[in-house]
């Protein structure tokens, strides 16, 4: 298939271009490069050993998408982009319903999603957010989505699947998927790409990997005092590239209208199981301390994979110490991220 993918110079979104190639599909990436660099892109080209198409365009301008789809036969659309920053959102909410919705309604206005019935299938990137906090573990699809969100860019995904749902009931030919994402971690195994932070990151993961590398003096762990068995939040960590594949699965799938499907482990780790897996994978001592809970976090969210594997024949194959392990060869090989190596 040839797959149109949003946000495809990012972080998931590189390692899918990826294992989209892998599979045979050609990807279409159209990026505006607003938190990534086209160095990832030249990265899958130089472990692919394949030529990708890339545009940079804002996929708010519709304009821009017009003249592509004019151009080309596209089968299926990964939405991608978008802003990710749960912290960031609280202060700058205007600018993430402004980007996350807009870019999602100007995909479905170009593909005339409401009314072709040839309109391509259409997979959109959403989050374990869309849950809250879960009354139960582990959370599956079932479960209500829309109450107790507690930042913006949640419900820019819980709005961009009642979208799509609305989209569907109106074009009974239209096919959208949302993967639910849990917490992906990890990097190619290669150490080629990986998760850029140019920032501070907010993310349990590529901090600690930060501090790893002695880029940043000592990892905060929010919150001891938790139900759970250390006291510490639990969430279910996946294998970017197990992530990436569910994609490829996703594009096997033919849905009935909509569908909601997790994309996780079903393995709930506590923060500090996460951090004692990334010192075995560093082989390093990497400095915590305790400190206050986060604003807005929950206590615990793993997902239930039923549907997922049910749905897609898809199931996560790689460990949280595999996610570990690839992340530190990815930033011990390239400390400064694409920047400067
Ligand atoms: P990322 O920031 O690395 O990738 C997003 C990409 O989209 C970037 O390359 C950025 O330049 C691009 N982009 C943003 N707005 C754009 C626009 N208007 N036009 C064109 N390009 C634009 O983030 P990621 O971690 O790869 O996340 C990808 C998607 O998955 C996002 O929608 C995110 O919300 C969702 N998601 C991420 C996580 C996570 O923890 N990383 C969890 C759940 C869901
Ligand atoms: N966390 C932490 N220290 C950090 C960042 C996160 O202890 O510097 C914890 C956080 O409280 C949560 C878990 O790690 O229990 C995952 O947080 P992250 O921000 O990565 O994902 P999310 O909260 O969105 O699931």
């Amino acid at each position: 298939m040839k797959v149109l993918v949003t946000g495809g110079a990012g972080y998931i979104g590189s390692h899918t271009v990826l294992a989209l190639i892998e599979a045979g599909h050609i990807p279409v990436v159209v990026d505006n490069l607003s938190n990534s660099s086209f160095e990832s892109i030249k990265r899958v080209e130089q472990i692919t050993e394949t030529s990708i198409e890339f545009h940079e365009n804002d996929v708010c301008d519709k304009q821009a998408l017009k003249s592509l789809f004019s151009k080309e036969k596209i089968d299926a659309i990964i939405h991608f982009a978008g802003y990710k920053s749960v912290g960031e959102s609280i202060a700058k909410p205007l600018a993430y319903f402004d980007n996350n919705l807009n870019s999602t309604l100007s995909l479905l206005e170009v593909i005339y999603a409401d009314s072709d019935p040839k309109a391509p299938k259409f997979i959109f990137s959403s989050s374990a957010n869309v849950y809250g906090n879960p009354e139960v573990l582990p959370v599956s699809e079932i479960a209500k989505t829309g109450e107790g969100i507690t930042n913006p860019y949640g419900y820019t995904k819980f709005f961009c699947e009642q979208i799509l749902k609305e989209v569907c009931v109106s074009n009974p030919e239209f096919q959208a998927i949302a993967l639910r994402y849990f917490n992906p971690i990890g990097a190619h195994p290669s150490g080629i790409i990986g998760e850029d932070s140019q920032e501070t990151p907010n993310n349990v993961a590529p901090y600690i990997c930060q501090v790893a590398a002695g880029k940043l003096s000592e990892f905060s762990i929010f919150g001891d005092d938790y139900d759970t068995p250390d006291g510490t939040g639990i969430r279910d960590y996946i294998h970017v590239m197990d992530l990436a594949e569910g994609h490829v699965a996703a594009l096997n799938f033919n849905s009935k209208g909509f569908e909601a499907i997790n994309l996780g482990t079903g393995t709930g780790t506590s923060v500090l199981e996460l951090h004692s897996a990334f010192e075995k994978a560093a082989e390093l001592t990497i400095p915590y301390k305790f400190a206050q809970r986060r604003e807005g976090d929950i206590e615990s969210s793993y997902a239930d994979v039923a549907k997922a594997h049910q749905l897609l024949n898809w199931k996560s194959k790689r460990t949280v110490s595999d996610g570990c392990a690839d992340a530190w060869r990815w930033q011990s090989h390239n400390p400064d991220g694409y920047g400067k190596n």
